[in-house]
């Protein structure tokens, strides 16, 4: 999806109605309260009533999309913009590309968007899996200002399977214990290999687990880089473009957004040769409980 198909397929309300109507209720339109399936279309545009209770609903009922002052060609907009945008889109520029009135409109519709662009079903990594950390904000190299609102630098910890997956976690502490859970979460028991630089929490992190035998350490302070197969520059390297994007494009994140971003970037980083990203982010928007995103300024 290009956003000139976007521009020609979707431009009215009633065809971006029609696409949410298709992803909500694939086997046709049920009804919110009762789930019958005996519903009728009303006269008044938009609108759904249901044979057996008489409850009366549209396709953005119980959704993000209800109560938004926004045209849903513009939430289309945005939602393509985001997912296509590779190092991340700030709100600002949202605002300015969909012309859309105030700065914190656009900032909450991305937010909500963010919202979606979450994985649900994760698999478990398994193969080569790289492990590492990484430290953003504060008094980054060449950064005078802060990267973050908060002067405290952050946690990242990176868990990448080559030419697999990636995850983020906003860590509170690099702590075995706090390495473990992650690892755990994230890494299947069968996995191959487990390579991580010389940091010497690691293997107390793998004590005592079925990954103790199978962790591989690079040397960095050797000067140790590639030693065969044993390197971290996949991890890396996802590191880099997540650095990249938030310099570059976010400006200043909070440290109270942080995970929400490192959601977005895992997110379409696995989903890089996914075609119907967009299709499945708006799928999400649709079907998810419009609370999930109700607690973004909690
Ligand atoms: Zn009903």
């Amino acid at each position: 999806m290009t956003l000139n198909d976007l521009s020609h397929m979707y431009s009215t309300d009633e065809q971006c109605r029609a696409l949410l109507k298709k992803l909500r209720w694939p086997y046709g339109v049920e009804c919110l309260r009762c789930k019958s399936k005996k519903v009728f279309e009303l006269a008044e545009y938009a609108k759904f009533e249901c044979g057996e209770c008489h409850y009366q609903f549209s396709v953005t009922t119980q959704t993000i999309f209800h109560d938004t002052h926004l045209p849903l060609e513009t939430w289309l907009m945005a939602v393509l913009l985001l997912v296509e945008a590779r190092k991340g889109i700030s709100a600002n520029q949202i605002k300015r590309t969909l012309s859309i009135g105030s700065y914190k409109t656009a900032w909450y519709l991305c937010h909500r968007i963010r919202k979606a662009m979450q994985d649900v079903e994760l698999t478990m990594m398994d193969g080569t899996v790289e492990v590492d950390e990484t430290y953003i904000g504060a008094s980054q190299k060449g950064h005078s200002k802060p990267g973050f609102g908060d002067s405290k630098k952050q946690i990242v910890v990176g868990i990448r399977q080559r030419g697999g997956d990636l995850r983020f976690f906003h860590a509170a502490d690099v702590k075995a214990g706090t390495l473990a859970k992650y690892v755990r979460e994230t890494v299947s028991e069968d996995v191959e290999v487990i390579v991580t630089d010389e940091f010497n929490t690691y293997p107390t992190a793998f004590r005592d687990t079925p990954f103790a035998g199978k962790h591989k350490t690079i040397k960095h302070k050797s000067k140790i880089y590639v030693d065969g197969d044993i390197h971290t520059n996949t991890v890396e390297s996802a590191f880099s473009l997540l650095k990249r994007g938030i310099l570059g494009t976010w400006h200043r994140i909070s440290a109270k957004h942080l995970a929400a971003y490192l959601d977005e970037m895992t997110f379409r980083f696995n989903r890089r040769k996914n075609p119907d990203l967009f299709i499945d982010t708006l799928r999400h928007m649709i079907t998810a409980d419009p609370l999930t995103f109700e607690k973004l300024t909690a």
